[in-house]
């Protein structure tokens, strides 16, 4: 599995539609401070469900909408999607390729979609428990987040490790069998 791009309309500085691909390998965002390249990382977070405005960087969640510069107008909503492939199989669905998105209007109205169907949040997140993807994932591992990790709580730390050894989907699922 692996991401194959990364497309983003009207979310933080990128209020043109923007695709970005990419291949099974690695590949190195470069560009001057301030040009988008943490926005990019930013928008992974946000499409795979990001509800906290601090790890984005906001005040509100408005603010991932394109705010509008001296000479461009501010935009309506914002537009994330992610495409993974999937030939692996590694998410457990039948497609070969699975793209999340998620669309904020300003108003608060909000949507997220899987492959084309509405979906809701807890379905993204249930789609990449145990993959090391999802937001709490360690796939996207933030400035200060190593230190963050070493001198954080054990039971942090745990989660961490629960994700990584693939059991989060298992434990989850006695915790709700314990609630009814
Ligand atoms: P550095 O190299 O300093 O880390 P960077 O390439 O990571 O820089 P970002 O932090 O991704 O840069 O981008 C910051 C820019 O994004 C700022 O110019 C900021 O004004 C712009 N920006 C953030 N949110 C919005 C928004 N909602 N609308 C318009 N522009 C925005
Ligand atoms: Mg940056």
């Amino acid at each position: 599995m692996y991401l194959k791009s990364i497309e983003i309309h009207g979310f933080k500085s990128f209020a043109n539609k923007i695709k970005f691909e990419f291949h099974n390998g690695i590949t190195g965002i470069v560009g001057p401070n301030g040009s988008g390249k943490s926005n990019v990382a930013d928008a992974v977070r946000w499409v795979l469900g990001e509800q906290k405005v601090k790890q984005l960087r906001g005040s509100k969640m408005e603010d991932v909408i394109f705010a509008g510069t001296e000479n461009r107008k501010p935009l309506g909503f914002a537009y994330v999607a992610i495409t993974l492939d999937n030939s692996d199989h590694k998410l457990d669905v039948d497609y070969e390729e699975v793209t999340v998105s998620r669309r904020l209007f300003r108003s608060g109205e909000s949507e997220y979609m899987i492959n084309g169907t509405q979906v809701r949040l807890k379905d993204v997140n249930e789609l990449f428990y145990d993959t090391g993807i999802g937001k709490e994932g360690y796939s996207i591992i933030g400035q200060g987040q190593i230190d963050q990790i070493l001198s954080g709580k054990p039971e942090e730390r745990r989660e961490l490790f629960d994700e990584a050894a693939g059991i989060v989907k298992f434990k989850r699922r006695k915790n709700q069998a314990l609630k009814k």
